[in-house]
């Protein structure tokens, strides 16, 4: 990128002009979508001296590294490389930090299909991972072995929106040499700086809200200094590259998240209260709600909220009741990625996966995202769901 956007600008500024250059664009405000295998090289001293700012499409692409630059800058990071998904982003992260004899450490409210992995390809290649209460803070050390070379996070939890104290764990990782990784989809770097409080890699699930309106897959991988190389060796060796066409959405995408960002946190805080108000909630668990576990973390680490929180109904519903409520909703609509336009809202069950926490939260579980429909008819929406709720007991 030749213009360097003006780093003194705040993230709303910013984040409307990184990762492009109109002087190179022929004047036009975006970038070109370059599709491409075969770079050409003048001469045959190019190809001797591999003189090319790409020398071939596995190595990327200017749409490609306009995101990547893109996001480097607006993470604080030394680099970024990108992955056709979030999960592909996550396996990418953790085959940088990993080798064959190593201990990882993971969270037990990590992201389910992140289990998976460690599961179904870690232990594969020789890669023992031991779970752990992601509100363990300090008392991580007394689970650091010899042979552990990473520390995986993941705050707020998937589905149970669980706090970790990462400057404190972060710090007690460096001193051991322990790489840490963190899962930062649910914030993004507009409300939580996963490199300045200490993390090595961050992973985002440019799905959610990167992407905004449910119809790209995409991961980012940034690193700070000390990881980029690495990291930027790991993905080359690799080859897995998002296509040219993801990418540009990507970068469109970018250009509303902020503004997206700053009204989901309105809408979501606001749908948070309505439902802490209603006699069929027991809690709700919402990063900026003192009933969150962890939530002293949010309050002096992140700048921000986003829009996808969780509920626990009262004990007396059944699933019945929640099936009948969920099968006839007019607005939210049942489906798994979030941080697009639309309501979402699934029922869920961390009991079903979890191996080192008890997860007993006195009522079933709903997950919501709260989209950009009219607000009252959101709530009229879940007001009538309640009432079906109820007949259902
Ligand atoms: C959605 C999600 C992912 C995976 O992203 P995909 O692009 O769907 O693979 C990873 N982590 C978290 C926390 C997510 O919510």
């Amino acid at each position: 990128m030749s213009k360097t956007p003006n780093s003194d600008f705040s993230i709303g500024t910013r984040i409307t002009q990184i990762g492009r250059d109109p002087a190179k664009q022929a004047g036009f405000v975006n970038a070109a979508i370059y599709r491409g295998s075969t770079v050409i090289f003048p001469t045959v001293s190019d190809i001797e001296h591999n003189r090319a700012e790409f020398n071939y499409g596995t190595m990327g692409t200017p749409t490609i590294a306009n995101l990547e630059n893109a996001w480097s800058e607006l993470a604080g990071a030394a680099g970024t490389v990108l992955s056709p998904s979030g999960l592909g982003a996550i396996a990418l992260a953790l085959l940088t930090t990993l080798k064959a004899g190593d201990h990882l450490l993971m969270p037990d409210s990590v992201y389910k299909p992140t289990r998976l992995f460690c599961a179904g390809m870690l232990r594969k290649i020789g890669v023992e991972t031991t779970y752990y209460d992601p509100l363990i803070g300090a008392d991580i050390k007394t689970l650091f072995r010899p042979n552990t070379s990473t520390l995986f996070l993941e705050s707020p939890g998937s589905q149970s929106f669980e706090i970790q104290d990462i400057p404190t764990m972060t710090a007690l990782a460096k001193k051991q040499g322990i790489a840490t990784i963190i899962d930062n989809t649910w914030a993004t770097p507009v409300f939580f700086r996963a490199h300045e409080h200490g993390c090595d890699l961050s992973v985002e699930a440019g799905t959610k809200y990167l992407g905004g309106h449910s119809d790209l897959l995409m991961g980012m991988i940034s690193a700070n200094e000390a990881w980029w190389p690495k990291l930027r060796e790991t993905y080359d060796l690799m080859a897995m590259l998002p296509g040219a066409e993801d990418c540009f959405l990507a970068l469109r995408g970018l250009r509303t998240m902020y503004l997206r960002l700053k009204e989901a946190e309105k809408r979501g805080l606001e749908m948070a209260r309505w439902l802490k108000s209603r006699p069929e909630v027991l809690k709700v668990l919402h990063p900026a709600f003192p009933d969150c576990p962890g939530h002293e973390f949010w309050k002096r680490d992140f700048t921000g909220s986003s829009g996808l929180f969780s509920i626990i109904l009262q004990p007396e519903y059944t699933k019945a009741g929640v099936d009948n409520m969920l099968d006839n909703m007019s607005i939210f609509a049942m489906g798994y990625s979030w941080g697009g336009f639309e309501s979402l809202v699934i029922p869920f069950n961390c009991a079903e996966y979890r191996t080192v926490t008890q997860w007993q939260p006195g009522g079933r579980a709903l997950r919501l995202q709260i989209g950009l429909e009219d607000m009252d008819e959101l709530k009229a929406d879940l007001e009538q769901g309640f009432q079906r709720l109820t007949q259902g007991v």
